[in-house]
């Protein structure tokens, strides 16, 4: 097949890693691999031992994403699609390998100004994963990460670098107005998961959500109950969106930009054709504000 199959890994800049530890492990569920001496760490999901980067930093954002190539030729095709591109190709040091926890790396920048890298040879973990409050698991492995909506500075220029540069594949789009703003979201995908990038212009940082599917839907229950016993700021009730059929909910992280966790999206199968969806939920994805309002009437 070569090319890039899935999005591995993600990188986090945050100004309250400590914070970030309890609410990664103790509220999405998510298990600590590796501690670095600056107070940053990586956490898992699956069997990967590397898929969440944390590193201290003032931006509260997105620091990097990770995009897996099939095998060492892929990894030098697609080095020459980058260099060709003039996507300020890097190649990574054997230390900053060893430190993601792959063979090689590159990085890049991709059009919206944040650095991504290519890599191949991820180390799996030793030990099964296993998490003290998600019973079920995490659907990841070779769908990858979970998905991100990333910033696209222009829709146009994004949508052409990942399709063409990256070889992602365009899954559908949701063009609606979402109260007095114009939404237009463009989603793609590299392997079955429905889709591992949606690219939005406009957006205050370069992530707006990253999302993590679990397997049994039970989990997302007890994962909004830990939300309240947490005090996490539940930011969209349950619902369902019309694309990728995922049942979820928003919540808001330490660093401001939200997580969703879902569960039975769809995959993509053999002669997707991309559709335009004039709405973004079937259902649910209310603001509390409006179940509180509604329960505060008799
Ligand atoms: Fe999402």
């Amino acid at each position: 097949m070569g090319g890039i199959t899935q999005l591995g890994y993600v990188g986090f800049a945050v100004s309250d890693p400590s914070r970030w530890e309890q609410y990664a492990t103790q509220v999405l569920g998510l298990a600590v691999s590796r501690r670095c001496a600056d107070g940053g760490f990586s956490l898992r999901h699956d069997e990967q031992e590397q898929r969440l980067f944390i590193r201290p930093g003032t931006a509260d954002d997105l620091d990097v994403l990770g995009f897996e190539a099939a095998d060492v030729d892929a990894f030098a095709e697609l080095a020459e699609h980058l260099a060709v591109a003039d996507a300020r190709v890097e190649f990574g040091s054997e230390v900053e390998a060893q430190q993601r926890g792959v063979q090689r790396l590159l990085r890049f920048e991709e059009p919206g100004g944040l650095t991504c890298e290519l890599y191949v040879g991820p180390l799996q973990a030793a030990a099964p994963f296993r998490s003290d409050v998600v019973r079920g698991g995490f659907v990841a492995g070779a769908q990858g990460f979970g998905h991100l909506a990333l910033r696209a500075r222009d829709m146009a220029t994004s949508t052409r670098f990942f399709c063409d540069v990256l070889g992602a594949r365009l899954s559908d789009r949701i063009i609606t107005r979402i109260g007095d703003m114009d939404v237009h979201i463009t989603f793609l995908h590299w392997n079955e998961r429905h889709h591992s990038l949606a690219l939005g212009e406009g957006l205050p940082k370069h992530i707006h959500h990253f999302m993590l599917q679990l397997r049994d839907v039970r989990d997302v229950g007890l994962a909004l109950d830990r939300m309240v016993d947490h005090g996490v700021r539940v930011v969209q009730t349950l619902g369902q969106h019309p694309n990728d059929k995922m049942v979820s909910f928003y919540s808001e992280t330490p660093s401001g930009f939200e997580v969703e966790l879902g569960w039975g999206g769809r995959t993509i199968t053999e002669g997707w054709l991309p559709e335009t969806h004039g709405v973004w939920t079937e259902w649910g994805h209310r603001p509390p504000a409006q179940l509180a309002r509604a329960s505060g009437r008799r």
